[in-house]
């Protein structure tokens, strides 16, 4: 579960660790007029479960009251990623004189294993400053998951934080201070991540302009005195940061997830398949029998990019938009579908799938070759459309590969789908 900076802020807070001091939490803009002078600068802070507000708009400074009511209005209402902008935390801006830096706990996926994260470059995108200047971060992993940060290792994280801020090294002690909290704060509260970004080296020492914590649901049985403190009376559906494609899919109704990152930059030397199948089990399946085709017969070298599921009878609509999701992908190489039809039927299935092709070729729209099978419920209807279709319009469906029925396995029609890609693009 995701905490909203507020509520992030008042964790941190209560651990010792200094925050600005706020105004309140706004939902009209009339209010933050009334709450601040004309003269005490403010930072106007969207909260929204997602990073990159201020690239979005969503974190504006104003001089005073009313220059901050002017931008409230302009902020709340407005959308960020998927997320509409309701309420505001209003707090006083503060000056950075000694710079600005990151501190992020979080686990290593890999091995469990806690991982402190910091940076001189703060304010940035972390995952940025990793590719464009990775000597600029540092990384170590506590394989002890000690309840409290090893006083060694606080003193190497503090000293190459303080070698690249220009009010580092008077600052040592404070920032030990504060990577010993937030450290703490991951322990004691069960969290996934515990960041601040940016941490400010104000003239009074460092302040978490920003805050990130999000809680590891399988620990929150054992954080009633914090969701108490927080005045959360129920778990809150745990939120994250969709990507574009997943926004889009929820946007059609259906079931996405993606498993690359959004800014992936794509291997020239793999093949990425995209995945349509049936239910959420098939769509788990695929994602293992497109990995192990590729593993077994195609030297490791092809990437399922997505899950997806349709749940159960889907719209020709919404049929079109799953196709027509991965062919505006532009990573994907092969689309992989998969009908076996239980509740969903195979006709509204061939009519999406043949749907989309068409309209795509007829717009001069990027098509990616798709290679399936469909089995079971209304299955002679769609054969017959299928073919009908074919016979109609043989050029806008020369990439489309459908077998009817099962008598060949899934593993072969991926297979031949693999091959076939491979072949086009010259690889043996
Ligand atoms: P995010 O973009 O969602 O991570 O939102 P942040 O809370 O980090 O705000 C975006 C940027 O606004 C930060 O990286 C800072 O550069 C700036 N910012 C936020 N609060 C303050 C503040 O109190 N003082 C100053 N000087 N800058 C701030
Ligand atoms: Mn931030």
């Amino acid at each position: 579960m995701r905490l909203y900076e507020n509520e992030a802020k008042t964790v941190f807070e209560r651990e010792g660790i200094a925050v600005p001091r706020s105004h309140g939490v706004f939902e009209r803009a009339d209010g933050v007029e009334l709450a601040i002078g004309p003269d005490s600068p403010v930072m106007l802070k969207a909260l929204v479960l997602v990073g990159g507000r201020g690239k979005a708009g969503g974190v504006r400074k104003a001089r005073g009251g009313p220059e901050a009511a002017a931008l409230a209005k302009e902020i709340l209402g407005r959308r960020i990623r998927d997320y509409v902008v309701d309420r505001l935390l209003v707090e006083e801006a503060v000056d950075a004189p000694g710079g600005a830096c990151y501190v992020g706990v979080t686990m290593n996926p890999a091995d469990f294993n806690v991982t402190v994260i910091v940076s001189p470059a703060g304010g940035v995108d972390v995952e940025q400053v990793a590719r464009e200047a990775p000597d600029k971060i540092m990384r170590l992993e506590l394989p002890g998951n000690d309840a409290m940060l090893p006083d060694a290792d606080a003193s190497r994280l503090a000293g190459f934080l303080a070698s690249g801020l220009a009010g580092g090294p008077a600052r040592i002690d404070a920032l030990k201070e504060v990577l010993a909290r937030v450290y703490a704060v991951f322990q004691k509260y069960d969290c996934k991540i515990a960041e601040i970004n940016p941490l400010l080296l104000t003239a009074a020492g460092p302040v978490a302009a920003d805050a990130k914590i999000v809680l590891d649901d399988n620990g929150l049985y054992r954080q009633g005195a914090l969701l108490r403190l927080l005045g959360l009376t129920e778990v809150r559906h745990d939120v994250s940061e969709p990507t574009r494609n997943e926004v889009r899919a929820r946007e059609a109704g259906f079931r996405y997830v993606d498993l690359l990152a959004e800014d992936h930059a794509k291997d020239p030397d793999r093949l990425y398949v995209g995945l349509v199948p049936g239910g959420a089990g098939y769509g788990i399946f695929s994602i293992d029998e497109v990995a192990n085709v590729g593993d077994r017969f195609f030297g490791g070298r092809v990437v399922p990019v997505n899950f997806m599921d349709s749940g159960g009878g889907p719209t020709v609509g919404q049929v079109v938009e799953m196709f027509g999701l991965l062919m505006d992908y532009e990573a994907v190489d092969l689309v992989i579908t998969s009908r076996f039809g239980g509740i969903s039927s195979c006709d509204i299935f061939i009519r999406g799938l043949i749907e989309c092709l068409r309209e795509r070729r007829a717009e001069g729209r990027r098509v990616v070759p798709v290679f399936g099978r469909m089995v079971g419920t209304d299955l002679p209807n769609a054969r017959d459309f299928l073919e009908r279709a074919t016979r109609e319009t043989p050029e806008a469906l020369a990439d489309m590969h459908i077998t009817v029925g099962n008598r060949t396995i899934m593993a072969e029609v991926i297979r031949e789908g693999i091959r076939c890609a491979f072949d086009r693009k010259g690889w043996t």
